[in-house]
């Protein structure tokens, strides 16, 4: 379908616009506004949101009745329509997936372990290296269709595997040819600062050099990415590595973004210098830090995905942010070692399950928050006149049976910059 096309959704039982009168992400007590519109309309045009009200009034309008012929009309039969979800953080560019680690997880196996076992990020490694970019893309491809169906409209997709020049060009060509096939919105980071690859073992800043040096000029030059990213933790990258990429992405226009506090504390004042749009994970933070983010436009990004399915009991302690007045948002961290999940109700549900946020807040760090964290809010994120036409509608009474039914997958439509996919029965 042609997204030209007038698009009219009647008979929305709730329509959460997430419509707000401020700007900037959503803090504290504004998180849990949806600005729900009961028996609602949806009126699309060009993939963008024309007008949003009641279904009375938009049958009564003068404009509609008079293009009745030219409209499809899309009935939601006392459904719930919100905005398409913004999944900022993915990382899509593998090629299969980490059984042995699943397994040898399961039976008690340490990480060192799992790695002789032949499993580990090893193996993802070798896996992208091998592959071809055609591959790669129909892996990617197949990701985003998967991720619309469970209504995602919007993805962040890093790469990461590669881990040298050759394999991250590779990767970020593959998101991007993957991009071209996919109706949504794409937003490519370049994450050569994932882990040291096995061939730079112990030599951590010869392989920063390259990254800095060598790759990011590169990925820059052919504008494969948007943001740049690090795993700044324990077994990863320091803090002063960290700051080191960021300077270089600096140097390159590009904007940052960081893996913080997986598994390791560390300070956030040296990389709020940089602005970075999100810190993501963010298990273990210093208390003393969360005011002081709270002090900027710096989004914390749950992934609590990763939790789940590495097992753990403790997860990111969501309330002692929110009242901070940090800006929260949710992703699944789609990746093959620890969150091989590409659904967005899901880490709702852990979220709401496991960290204590409410369903309310929970939708709105999955939409409007993780827009923030893309830096795509004046586009994504909420139903309103103006912004790109980006909708899921779910097969629900009650907004808040999206993450109570976990599990399963109860999106019935996904639009994604006015383009209607899957089936409404
Ligand atoms: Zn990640």
């Amino acid at each position: 379908m042609r997204r030209t096309a007038a698009l009219l959704l009647v008979n929305i039982r709730q329509l959460l616009t997430l419509r707000s009168a401020a700007d900037g992400p959503r803090r504290g007590a504004s998180l849990s506004e949806l600005g729900i519109i009961p028996d609602a309309a949806v009126l699309c045009l060009g993939g963008k949101i024309v007008s949003v009200g009641t279904t009375r009034d938009a049958l009564r309008d003068p404009w509609l009745k008079k293009n009745r012929k030219k409209v499809i009309e899309i009935d939601c039969r006392g459904r719930v329509v919100l905005p398409g979800f913004v999944d900022s953080h993915t990382h899509p560019v593998f090629t299969h997936p980490r059984l042995v680690d699943f397994e040898q997880r399961i039976s008690g196996a340490s990480y060192e372990e799992i790695a002789e076992a032949g499993g580990g990020i090893r193996s993802s490694i070798d896996g992208v290296r091998k592959a071809s970019k055609t591959t790669l893309t129909r892996k990617v491809s197949a990701a985003l269709v998967d991720l619309a169906r469970h209504g995602t409209t919007t993805v962040e997709a890093k790469s990461g595997y590669g881990l040298n020049l050759e394999s991250e060009l590779k990767s970020l060509e593959a998101i991007r040819a993957a991009a071209r096939e996919w109706p949504g919105t794409v937003v490519p980071t370049f994450l050569g600062a994932h882990v040291v690859p096995p061939e730079y073992r112990g030599r951590s800043q010869e392989y920063v050099d390259l990254v800095c040096n060598e790759m990011m000029p590169a990925v820059a030059k052919r504008k494969l990415a948007q943001f740049v990213d690090v795993f700044c933790d324990r077994g990863a990258f320091r803090a002063g590595e960290s700051a080191r990429v960021f300077t270089a992405a600096e140097e390159h226009g590009l904007a940052v973004r960081a893996h913080m506090g997986q598994l390791s504390e560390t300070r956030l004042g040296p990389l709020l210098r940089y602005r970075p749009a999100s810190l993501d994970h963010m298990d273990r933070v210093n208390a003393a830090d969360l005011p002081v983010l709270a002090q900027t436009d710096t989004v914390a990004t749950f992934v609590p995905g990763a939790n789940y399915f590495l097992g753990l009991t403790e997860y990111p302690n969501a309330r002692r942010f929110i009242e901070s007045g940090v800006a929260v948002a949710l992703a699944t961290d789609y990746n093959p070692g620890s969150s091989p999940t590409l659904s967005m109700p899901m880490a709702m549900s852990l979220a709401c399950t496991h960290m204590k946020m409410s369903p309310a807040e929970a939708i709105a760090a999955a939409t409007i928050n993780g827009a923030c964290a893309l830096r795509l809010a004046g586009r994504k994120g909420s139903v309103e006149a103006g912004k790109d036409a980006d909708l899921a509608v779910f097969d629900v009474g009650d907004y808040r049976e999206i993450p109570y039914w976990f599990g399963a997958n109860r999106c019935a439509l996904t639009m994604v910059n006015g383009v209607p996919g899957g089936h409404i029965s």
